[in-house]
């Protein structure tokens, strides 16, 4: 193919992936995949300058929807160019060097190691992996936020961007200002969000950013409002009159204002770059939220103006990439698991490969839908990636000539029970619910688990012998058990025995939404659980409850409504709860009912040192009352609880308006007088 039709080619390929991940939020790519078609297209066209043309992917910048209103950017934004390792970084650092004209900004920040050689200052920063924004104040009031769009023209997303509490409506000073940050959603709540997508049968996001730029993108604020959002600012345009010479005094003026800004490091040369970059490459593993590489400006403003733009990129500035956390392994089987709700999940059982530092010889394939999706057969050659999720999961598949088709299971793997698929759903079913003992056995090991009631010592070894030899069946059977019997497993000798049956005993006394948690409804997890025993004073209450009366509670839904009433309508259930009370389990609800839950619906921010009772105290009985406590001020706050030596949340509470309470009108609050 000669250049001009490879370069026709590229630029539609790229076309079409920048529109399935700026506008759909949906990429098909892996991000290094699109960055290699990118690369190879700007290499194509270097070498042939009389191809290029303005509408060239190379020569402009991200892409715009047609959801929200466009507004035409006050100041332009522009992408970043990329350098992949450290010689790429040391050839745009002596490309700056060769452009700035030393005499005539002398005073400007230089560091000269010999007469020979003069090195400039630089700032280096994590770049984020989110969707870059930009915010507009005027007199210290947030008044437009806008999505960086085409960089000319953005997305006005200004009323879900006031939903973000990280986003101050008010600044700490009057002052006219637009600041630039990137969105983006802790890793732990993308996992949050993902595992309800799941259970609510939508489509799961395929990363955090893609995740944090699909919520910020919603016509309704009000789900934005429910998803987890932060953001980092990493830039910002200031009057003149501020007199701010680099771009870390202006990040650290943005701080004094009330953003959250990531820390940065000033470097003195390229060496120092390089190892920074090398350090942030380890430490970015510790961190909630995804970052992909480590961007590196210019510090001195008057620098950054001397250098300029390209059509899409500053060139004071670049992103070092971190390496991909992909790998390529075959796959020599596939593994299916029965679940305590009896579904059956895929494993992919891998040829040994090192993923950024560990051996990967298994992956996640989720469900059966997912297989097809990806068109999988035995002995290809699969992509593994260690995305957000602890367990590495197979990504992409192509074929080789060991290739051979992959037969799902029509049966249980476990029981032999004709599987089912459940209409709307994408998982798979083993519905012999009784005596399919991976279900059993799951069922187990979850009533015994931290969040359900809490049985210190019975591992999944010995609950698989429990259930192998017969001697447990269903969860109550576990506080009919003797030492003789569990001195019969293997490794148990008395002390351990005596142990077990001390768990067990310490067990019995146990909350409302614990007992709910550990009967295991489908759809019922720890959170629900709460609710629900929020709502309903006793286990024979949740019993009893209507459809029509638990689909009206908020966090519950009709889907997870059903799948209670559906629960409570076997008698087996009924019998279960009713045997395990009977065994001596106390089941005591810590939300309290006296004048039906009188703080619920309302929200308590507590901030500074309490003087009778710990913060974690005091939320728990408000809690207990039904009121929300979280942990930073918002629009939706009521109360703030003001302590000693209060910190900035006292401050945003008075600027919204919110009421202010002291630690005795909380004690009588709670006191009920
Ligand atoms: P970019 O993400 O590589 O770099 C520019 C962006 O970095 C800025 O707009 C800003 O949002 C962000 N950023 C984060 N932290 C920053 C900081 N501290 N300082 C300055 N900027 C910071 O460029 P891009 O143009 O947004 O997009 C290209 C990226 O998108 C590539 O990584 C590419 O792989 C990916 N992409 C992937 C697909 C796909 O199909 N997988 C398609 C299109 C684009």
């Amino acid at each position: 193919m000669d250049a001009q039709a490879r370069i026709l080619k590229l630029r539609k390929l790229i076309e079409q992936n920048s529109y399935k991940y700026y506008v759909e939020d949906n990429p098909e790519l892996e991000d290094w995949e699109y960055d290699a078609l990118f690369k190879e297209l700007k290499d194509l066209e270097e070498k042939n300058p009389s191809l290029i043309t303005p509408e060239s992917p190379t020569q402009r910048v991200g892409g715009i929807s047609d959801k929200f209103e466009t507004i035409t950017h006050k100041n332009r934004l522009y992408s970043l160019d990329n350098s992949n390792n450290d010689v790429e970084l040391k050839l745009w650092y002596n490309r700056v060097l060769k452009e700035i004209s030393f005499e005539s900004n002398k005073q400007l920040n230089l560091f000269s190691e010999n007469k020979n050689h003069i090195d400039i200052e630089m700032a280096c920063e994590l770049k984020i992996d989110g969707l870059a924004v930009s915010l507009t104040y005027e007199k210290g009031r947030f008044v437009q936020g806008l999505t960086r769009g085409d960089g000319i023209q953005g997305e006005d997303i200004t009323n879900n961007l006031k939903t973000i509490k990280a986003i101050p409506l008010r600044l700490f000073e009057d002052i006219d200002v637009e600041v630039r940050g990137e969105i983006y959603m802790p890793v732990s709540s993308f996992k949050k969000l993902n595992e309800s997508q799941i259970k609510t049968n939508q489509k799961q996001f395929a990363n955090p950013r893609n995740a944090a730029s699909g919520s910020i993108r919603q016509l309704d604020p009000k789900v934005t409002s429910e998803r987890d959002l932060s953001i980092f600012i990493y830039a910002a345009i200031f009057d003149k009159k501020e007199n701010i010479l680099t771009h870390t005094q202006a990040l650290d003026k943005c701080k004094k204002l009330g953003f959250r800004v990531n820390k940065y490091s000033k470097c003195k040369n390229i060496n120092e770059v390089i190892a920074f970059c090398s350090e942030m490459s380890e430490y970015r593993k510790t961190l909630d939220y995804a970052t992909d590489g480590v961007v590196i400006k210019v510090n001195s403003i008057a620098y950054q103006n001397e250098l300029g733009y390209t059509s899409r990129a500053p060139k004071w500035a670049t992103a070092f990439k971190f390496p991909p956390e992909e790998v390529w392994s075959e796959l020599i089987d596939v593994e299916f698991s029965v679940g305590r709700t009896g579904v059956v999940t895929p494993v992919a059982v891998l040829e040994p490969v090192n993923l950024s530092g560990s051996t990967v010889s298994r992956a996640s394939m989720y469900n059966f839908d997912e297989i097809q999706r990806l068109n999988i057969s035995i002995g290809d050659e699969v992509l593994i990636k260690k995305a957000a999720e602890i367990i590495p999961k197979v990504v992409r598949a192509r074929k080789t000539n060991k290739s051979k088709k992959l037969i799902l299971p029509q049966v249980c793997p476990c029981c032999n029970t004709k599987l089912v698929e459940v209409e709307g759903e994408v998982n798979v079913y083993c519905p012999n619910k009784l005596h399919c003992s991976a279900q059993v056995k799951g069922r187990i090991e979850y009533f015994v688990s931290k969040s359900a009631m809490d049985i210190d010592g019975f591992g999944e070894s010995i609950i698989e012998q429990l259930v192998d030899k017969g001697f447990v069946y269903v969860p109550s059977d576990l506080y009919k058990l003797t030492s003789n019997e569990l001195m019969q497993l293997d490794l148990v000798k008395d002390k351990t025995a005596s142990n077990l049956i001390m768990a067990l005993e310490k067990s019995k006394n146990t909350t409302l939404s614990r007992f709910i948690n550990a009967l295991g409804i489908r759809l019922v997890g720890k959170e629900s659980s709460d609710i629900l025993a929020q709502n309903y004073k006793t286990i024979n209450e949740l019993i009893d409850a209507k459809f029509e009366d638990l689909s009206l509670i908020a966090g519950i839904g009709e889907k997870m409504a059903k799948s209670i009433v559906d629960f409570f309508s076997d008698k087996a259930n009924i019998n279960l709860v009713y045997e395990l009370i009977k065994l001596g389990i106390k089941i005591t609800n810590r939300y309290s009912f006296e004048n039906n839950l009188r703080l619920k619906g309302k929200s308590f921010v507590i901030t500074g040192t309490l003087g009778t009772m710990s913060r974690e105290v005091a939320q728990e009985k408000l809690k207990a009352l039904g009121a929300k406590t979280p942990n930073s001020v918002s629009k939706y706050t009521n109360y703030v609880v003001v302590g000693q030596n209060p910190g900035s949340k006292a401050q945003k509470a008075k600027e919204l308006g919110i009421e202010s309470l002291t630690e005795q009108d909380l004690i009588s609050l709670i006191k009920g007088e």
